[in-house]
């Protein structure tokens, strides 16, 4: 169980670029870092409007002279301090994680950075090497894999529970692209225009979190090729897509369906994951994170709790609520923040046994995302055929 208690000392001096007051995804990353007092927001260019970020930092108890006007700027005070930032999350749309990612590790700092990573494998392998060079961290804010169940189907696939792996079944969906984009928003202007979202659209936006879900329960299956359908349905997002399924043949012979959407009209189910077993399966939503379904063929379903003494300790070891308390989404990205900082502070002291063994979405999480991506692009482009996965 986790209580606050802190594993990694003091706390880790922190910044962010975006997440701005408007930015969907800046008080995810802050209930994350925060939670444990395992880092403190010390400064940030949080908004391409200088001045709204220079006032929603001082909102956030950031020093004046701290809220900066730009990532560049950040870079080149925060460098100079003894008491500088030691880690920068990045929570600016996709285009710019690249060149913001690149900028911080040349300057010594770790990084947190959001998904999808980059836009091409290229690009992630030569920021790989830099962080190797550097000696730092690229952590990937998967923000759905903290949860506890999450790791409890990972425990039961690894022990067994569910038999061969046959089936992977996987949705993310929602609706809120329905309409047409006459009235869209900055977050949907960008999203649906390749210069700023890169090759994809919904596949990138919410299938990279069903895709590395997937891998953390199954770590040892691996694609060996996949057919991409894609499609928009409102002409001006077009050649990205608000809708795609994908089919997927992996090396054991098991067989794998992921539907993503963001035109699924009405529909607020969010995620849904099913992996099916030669002799149970589970199933787990993001909109019931508390609840696991385990199904033993021939006998009645079994709905799991989180925190509950007959989980995996695997699970319970994420847990910080308790059994009968909500656990949700803040509490897993606090554990996904956790984990970063435990990295962190590992590359400090440069203990390799523990980053060895430890878990943690990082740029090699990143990395598949992005390869996962390009293979459904690659099929897409070839009229939805077959693709050898590469
Ligand atoms: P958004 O458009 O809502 O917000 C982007 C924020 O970044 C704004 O505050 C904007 O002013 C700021 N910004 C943009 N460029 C900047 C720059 N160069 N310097 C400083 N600030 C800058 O976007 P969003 O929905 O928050 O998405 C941001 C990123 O987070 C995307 O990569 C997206 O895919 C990802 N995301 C991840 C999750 C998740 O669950 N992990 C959820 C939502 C979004």
């Amino acid at each position: 169980m986790i209580n606050g208690e802190k594993t990694t000392g003091q706390a880790l001096r922190w910044g962010m670029v975006g997440g701005g007051r408007t930015g969907q995804v800046g008080y995810k990353h802050r209930t994350g870092a925060q939670r444990d007092g395992t880092y403190q927001l010390l400064a940030g260019a949080f908004d391409l409007d200088a001045e709204q970020g220079r006032d929603f930092g001082r909102n956030l108890g950031v020093a004046e002279e701290r809220c900066y006007a730009t990532y560049q700027e950040l870079i080149a005070s925060e460098s100079q301090r003894a008491d500088g930032v030691e880690v920068v999350s990045v929570a600016t749309p996709n285009f710019s994680h690249y060149e913001i990612t690149r900028a911080l590790l040349q300057a010594g700092i770790h990084v947190v950075c959001e998904k999808p990573l980059f836009f091409t494998v290229a690009e992630c392998v030569e920021i790989k090497k830099l962080a190797e060079e550097k000696g730092l961290i690229v952590g990937v804010t998967y923000g759905f894999t903290g949860h506890p169940l999450v790791h409890q189907m990972a425990a039961m696939v690894a022990k067994g529970m569910l038999g061969d792996i046959r089936l992977i079944d996987l949705q993310y969906t929602h609706g809120f692209n329905a309409g047409d984009d006459s009235d869209a928003s900055e977050a949907v202007k960008w999203r649906t225009n390749p210069k700023t979202s890169g090759p994809t659209f919904v596949l990138g936006d919410i299938g990279t979190h069903l895709y590395y879900l997937s891998e953390v329960v199954l770590p040892e299956l691996k694609i060996e090729k996949l057919l991409c359908d894609r499609k928009s349905f409102i002409a001006s997002r077009e050649p990205l897509e608000d809708h795609a399924t994908v089919l997927m043949h992996y090396h054991n012979g098991a067989r794998g369906r992921l539907w993503v959407t963001s035109v699924n009209a009405g529909n607020m189910g969010s995620q849904r994951y099913r992996f099916v077993g030669s002799k149970a399966s589970v199933e787990w939503s993001d909109a019931h994170p508390d609840q696991l379904s385990y199904e033993i063929q021939g006998e009645p379903i079994r709905i799991l709790h989180h925190g509950m003494p007959y989980l995996e300790a695997e699970s319970l070891a994420l847990d910080r609520m308790g059994a009968l308390h909500t656990e949700g989404l803040g509490d897993s990205w606090a554990n996904i923040y956790l984990w970063i900082a435990q990295a962190i502070r590992a590359q400090q002291r440069a203990d390799q046994v523990f980053l060895a063994g430890h878990h943690c979405p990082g740029i090699d999480a990143g990395t598949e995302g992005v390869r996962w991506l390009e293979n459904c692009v690659r099929s897409a482009d070839a009229d939805a055929s077959w693709v050898e996965y590469t």
